[in-house]
């Protein structure tokens, strides 16, 4: 069987057993998915009618499937799932960003058991591809969130592609109970912080009106990462020229390395407003030297094999360069 079959396969028992169960427990689609991954995953029926499921379960332990071809299973059910009900912001990171990242994460020098957080770790789509794609061992893998529904999704999604991530259901703005980490990836949540009081802790969240979460999320990133730890993010385009004082450019320039800004193809997203790029940052530390240039680039389309080629070679030369610049592995 084929890896896309073995990934339609699974997506078919996730979404039947979804189903099944939503009706019969009167609930939603995510709920009854939520409760397939945990019944799957414990390879006990906990929840839902027992004989059916049992019966709808079986092939899928039979069937060999790596822990990506899960992902992408439980990411097409989710995508079903959050169909028309999640707000742009808040939605699953895209199969093709995911990758990308986590390519890049590949670029980086990592030292082996490096410590990962994702602040905003949503269904762990985002995480889980990078934990199934990366090339050195992860020491620890963290996630916080603060919808329940979603962290309880990672979860599951976590357990059923067996992987141990710690995962914290909070704001991720608010006192994190995590040591500083080699790397910190996220996709931010855009928009307005609703919590005043909490947002006067921040050098961002001072200032006269409404801090943007993004950029608070940044602060704590800055905050979080070990000395020369990398930071990851998708953030919108428009990022630097939303900070009108220019407050989060000096707090990024004072604490970090701007090692580069990536605009992904336009393509991806539903309109212009909300196209987003991939910034990376290295926290400053003893031996941590600024990059000679940043690297900036526009992708292009993902669907353009040979652009892309190029886009890639172009990307990898400069992690060479970096890389011979003698960049130390963060934390070591
Ligand atoms: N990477 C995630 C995935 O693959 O599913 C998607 C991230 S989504 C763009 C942003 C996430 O941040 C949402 O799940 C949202 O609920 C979460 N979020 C928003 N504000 C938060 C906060 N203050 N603390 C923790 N999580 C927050």
């Amino acid at each position: 069987m084929s890896s896309s079959d073995v990934t339609t396969r699974w997506f078919e028992v996730l979404d039947e057993s979804a189903s099944m169960i939503a009706e019969k427990e009167s609930t939603t689609y995510l709920d009854g998915l939520y409760f397939t991954a945990e019944n799957i995953a414990s390879m006990e029926i906990q929840y839902g009618p027992r004989e059916e499921l049992e019966k709808l379960y079986a092939p899928l332990y039979k069937l060999k499937t790596t822990p990506e071809e899960v992902r992408r299973a439980m990411q097409l059910a989710l995508l079903k799932g959050m169909k028309g009900g999640v707000q742009a912001h808040h939605q699953m990171t895209p199969d093709a960003v995911a990758l990308f990242m986590a390519y890049l994460v590949n670029q980086l020098r990592l030292p082996d058991g490096y410590s990962v957080l994702d602040p905003a770790v949503g269904t762990a789509n985002l995480l889980t591809a990078l934990l199934n794609q990366t090339e050195r061992k992860i020491g620890a893998a963290f996630g916080v969130e603060v919808d329940e529904l979603l962290v309880k999704l990672a979860a599951a999604n976590a357990d059923l592609q067996q992987h141990e991530i710690e995962l914290y259901h909070q704001d991720s703005l608010r006192p994190l109970l995590i040591d500083p980490v080699d790397l910190i990836v996220a996709d931010l949540p855009v928009g307005y912080y609703p919590d005043d009081e909490n947002a006067k802790n921040f050098q961002l969240g001072t200032q006269e009106g409404r801090p943007f979460a993004h950029f608070l999320f940044i602060e704590k990133g800055l905050n979080h990462a070990k000395p020369g730890g990398y930071l990851l993010f998708l953030v919108p385009n428009n990022l630097f020229e939303s900070d009108r004082d220019k407050r989060l450019h000096k707090l990024i320039k004072d604490e970090a390395h701007i090692l580069g800004f990536l605009q992904l193809p336009l393509s991806i997203f539903k309109n212009k407003e909300v196209a987003k790029s991939i910034m990376l940052l290295q926290k400053k530390g003893e031996g941590i030297q600024p990059p000679k240039q940043a690297l900036l680039a526009e992708l292009p389309s993902f669907q353009d094999p040979k652009r892309m080629a190029s886009a890639i070679a172009h990307i990898n030369r400069w992690f060479e360069e970096r890389r011979s610049e003698g960049a130390r592995p963060a934390g070591n």
